[in-house]
């Protein structure tokens, strides 16, 4: 999952990584000019697409604070905004660490001219080499050079240490800093920051609180409109429990598999996402539990109840491993389980009449 901003930056400053002074702001906070106004949305490309402002008096302050707020990014209109220092920028470099997938290890990628023209750089042109923990003080001797500042590279090795940790921490896939600042004082700064953190990894991140939803892969928009919401596990399933509800003439908002190791946590995720479906009168849930457990999937269910308000209906078939440790939990809370598919299906109809 892919993070805002904001939230990128908070985890970047728990590792002690330099970044703006900043506030999440409305119209109504009062600051202190001049500021950086950013749009929180989760994708890159906002300095061109005009959700960045740089704002000298109250007048513009507003004024852009109105205009970003209302401005959608491919498709994206922000829920915040951020307020930051600005920064006296000297150069804007590109510095990212990233999961490398196909020769398994974790890459350290720089280039010495970053910020909002990266893409025309040639991708040849990137220092992509391997990066662990005992290489960093290399790589940012090489690294410094390449950014013209080789006075600097103990504290560039040292950001560059906190970077590794604060990606190992957090089950990172990808930490790219870009811009990455030289300010005219002589520092440097982590000026915007992408963040792509493991939703599988949700489970070991108990304290992890954000916007985003925690699941995307495998989670798909079918209808906005639709009226049943359905949570199932494995794609098979899934895709038949969706076209089991198409059948009985029902519409399906959307197709979710909540993987082979569903817990509490992620499923309910997949609540709290199903909850933007304004038109959902029911919600299927269809688990064939090998590898998952139908009591992991049963907590969540009791825990989305208190924790969500106005759930719709539940419409639950649990088959498979702990179910009747499931099922005991349930009845504790009143909540019906349903022997087959084709029940749930009935007893939807019920709820869309
Ligand atoms: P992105 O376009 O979505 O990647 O957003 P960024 O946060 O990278 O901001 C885009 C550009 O806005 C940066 O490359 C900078 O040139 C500019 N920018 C961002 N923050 C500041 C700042 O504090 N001061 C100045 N002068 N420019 C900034
Ligand atoms: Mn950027």
């Amino acid at each position: 999952m892919i993070l805002l901003e904001y939230e990128a930056k908070r985890l970047l400053a728990n590792s002690l990584i330099p970044v703006p002074h900043s506030q999440l702001t409305n119209i109504d906070t009062p600051l202190e000019l001049p500021l950086v106004i950013k749009s929180q949305v989760p994708v890159g490309g906002r300095g061109k697409a005009g959700g960045i402002a740089v704002v000298y008096s109250k007048a513009e302050y507003d004024d852009a604070v109105r205009r970003i707020s209302k401005l959608p990014i491919k498709g994206h209109l922000p829920k915040r905004l951020l307020a930051e220092e600005v920064l006296e920028i000297e150069k804007e470099f590109y510095v990212a660490i990233r999961l490398n997938t196909i020769e398994k290890r974790i890459d350290i990628v720089a280039h010495p001219h970053g910020g909002v023209d990266v893409e025309e750089n040639t991708a040849s042109e990137f220092y992509v080499r391997e990066l662990s923990q005992d290489t960093i003080d290399q790589h940012a001797d090489i690294i410094a050079d390449l950014f013209d500042i080789a006075e600097k590279s103990h504290i560039l090795g040292d950001i560059i240490s906190k970077l590794y940790s604060c990606f190992m921490k957090n089950d990172a896939l990808l930490l790219e800093i870009n811009p990455f600042v030289l300010t005219k004082g002589g520092d440097l700064v982590a000026a915007d920051c992408k963040m792509e953190v493991d939703s599988a990894s949700l489970f070991r991140h108990k304290d992890w609180e954000f916007e985003t939803q925690p699941i995307d892969a495998n989670f798909v928009t079918l209808d906005d409109q639709g009226n049943v919401a359905t949570i199932a596990n494995g794609a098979g399933l899934a895709m038949a429990t969706v076209d089991a509800v198409a059948s009985a003439g029902l519409r399906p908002a959307n197709f979710l598999d909540v993987g082979g190791g569903a817990n509490e946590a992620s499923v309910l995720a997949a609540f709290k996402e199903i909850m933007r479906y304004k038109n959902v009168k029911v919600i299927l849930i269809n688990i064939f539990a090998g590898i998952t457990r139908c009591d992991e999937v049963a907590k969540a269910i009791i825990a989305a109840r208190e924790k969500i308000d106005s759930l719709p209906p539940l419409s639950i078939r649990l088959a498979g491993t702990n179910h009747s440790e499931a099922k005991q939990l349930l009845d504790a809370e009143g909540i019906n389980l349903l022997p087959t598919l084709a029940d749930c299906l009935e007893n939807a109809k019920e709820h869309t009449l």
